[in-house]
């Protein structure tokens, strides 16, 4: 089976500025991976006429498909399809029913329609229009001499859009692609070169269809075993064994063997046994909350949280002692300790997680070192306390506690 490659092209001077993050070729090039097409180059090129055109001209030599964003809005710097007029030939022509959808757009919004808006239902002759449910600039789609291009909008809620409903369908039934299958687990606990030096040996035995990916994420690395081929049932079956492999090569840091964020995890065991949670926080100022409720049907578990970040917080509302506070300082496993307990009694829940630390740039009076937090987990019959030093910078060490805190909750939780 031959490889389909692919390049994807993304255009705009504020992606090359940095002021725009480019969602677009991540979200695009898993897309395309999930279906067994390989992009083999991603390109981002700003505004300009003969940079788009030469790499059109490079990539079209490189590659079976071209997939560009951006530039096709109603103003002067969106030069994409003029350009592609010119470069395949032929002249711009009204498309009625990319017409239509304009008209409808800007009747619902109740917005006066001008020629400028209008003008962007004209697209080359020499194109299949891929039309734009989500907003006013349609998609095109060019073939010559065995090559598809693809030219769709910059905002990336619009090209989602079109590759869902026009692109990938489109792929799919234009070219014979291999099956890809996916297993991935979360662990946590060591580094991925820890992890790949436990590993050499599975590594090794895989067959040339079957790889290991190693996706770390500050606390956690996720494993991920593809298959490749084209027998899907076959290729399902041999994954399933080397994957229960590796989960007992891994036992020891496995948190899961679904890729789920672990608060999503929580919830599904606290929903299972019926319990609750809630959180006292000091140095991540209520995220570990946060992270919790983002996971729909969290008010079936999650009672609240007290962000306690002042110490006459944590003395005046959780009641922690100010002799301990004095003797031993906020960031120490005893006050961590009586956030915990307070908390339980005080939501009346089940389980509870309590934080405290020096998330920086700046250290505390008593000369904790920046990055020292401690965590207290579990429930009232047993509770567990955690320390750390996180190096990162202010905002991931706010993170990494947060999904830390989480995890070794989640591994306290009988699972049945
Ligand atoms: P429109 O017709 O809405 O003007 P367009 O095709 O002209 O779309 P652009 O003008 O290039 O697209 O960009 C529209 C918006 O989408 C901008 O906010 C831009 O920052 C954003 N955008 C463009 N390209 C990307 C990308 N690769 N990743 C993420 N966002 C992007």
């Amino acid at each position: 089976m031959k490889k389909v490659n692919t390049s994807i092209i993304t255009i705009g001077d504020e992606l090359l500025m940095g002021q725009t993050i480019n969602t677009n070729s991540a979200w695009m090039s898993q897309e395309l991976n999930r279906i067994g097409i390989w992009v083999h180059r991603q390109i981002t090129i700003g505004d300009n006429w003969n940079d788009i055109w030469n790499v059109l001209q490079d990539e079209t030599s490189l590659s079976d498909i071209i997939i560009l964003t951006g530039g096709l809005g109603p103003t002067a710097d969106d030069i994409t399809k003029p350009l592609l007029c010119k470069y395949f030939g032929g002249q711009l022509i009204m498309n009625e029913e990319a017409l239509q959808n304009i008209k409808n757009i800007f009747t619902r919004l109740n917005r006066p329609l001008i020629e400028r808006n209008m003008k962007q239902a004209e697209v080359p002759d020499s194109c299949s229009v891929l039309q734009n449910r989500r907003g006013t600039a349609p998609g095109m789609l060019f073939s010559r001499d065995g090559k598809i291009i693809i030219s769709l909008p910059g905002v990336p809620y619009e090209m989602k859009g079109l590759m869902e409903a026009s692109v990938i369908p489109y792929l799919k039934n234009e070219f014979v692609l291999p099956t890809i299958c996916y297993k991935t687990m979360v662990t946590a606990g060591k580094g991925e070169s820890f992890i790949a030096e436990q590993l050499v040996d599975f590594e090794k035995s895989l067959p040339h269809y079957i790889s290991l990916a190693y996706l770390p994420a500050y606390v956690i690395v996720k494993l991920r075993l593809k298959a490749i081929g084209e027998n899907k049932k076959k290729l399902e079956k041999e994954l399933h064994s080397y994957f229960e492999i590796l989960k007992k090569l891994v036992a020891e840091i496995l948190v899961s063997d679904e890729d789920k964020r672990a608060e999503e995890l929580i919830g599904e065991q606290l929903i299972k046994s019926g319990k609750t949670v809630a959180t006292a926080e000091s140095c991540t100022g209520g995220y570990i909350a946060h992270l919790i409720s983002s996971v729909p049907g969290a008010s079936n578990y999650f009672k609240g949280s007290m962000v306690s970040y002042s110490n006459e917080i944590k003395e005046n509302v959780l009641n922690v002692s100010p002799q301990t506070l004095e003797k031993f300082g906020a960031v120490s496993e005893e006050v961590v300790s009586e956030m915990f307990y307070s908390i339980i009694e005080k939501m009346k829940v089940e389980y509870a997680i309590a934080v405290s630390g020096i998330m920086g740039p700046l250290g505390d009076s008593n000369e904790k070192q920046v990055g020292t937090v401690w965590i207290a987990v579990g429930s009232k019959e047993r509770m567990i306390t955690k320390k750390l030093v996180l190096p990162f910078d202010r905002t991931k060490n706010i993170e990494s506690t947060s999904q830390l805190a989480i995890i070794l909750l989640l591994k306290i939780i009988p699972k049945n």
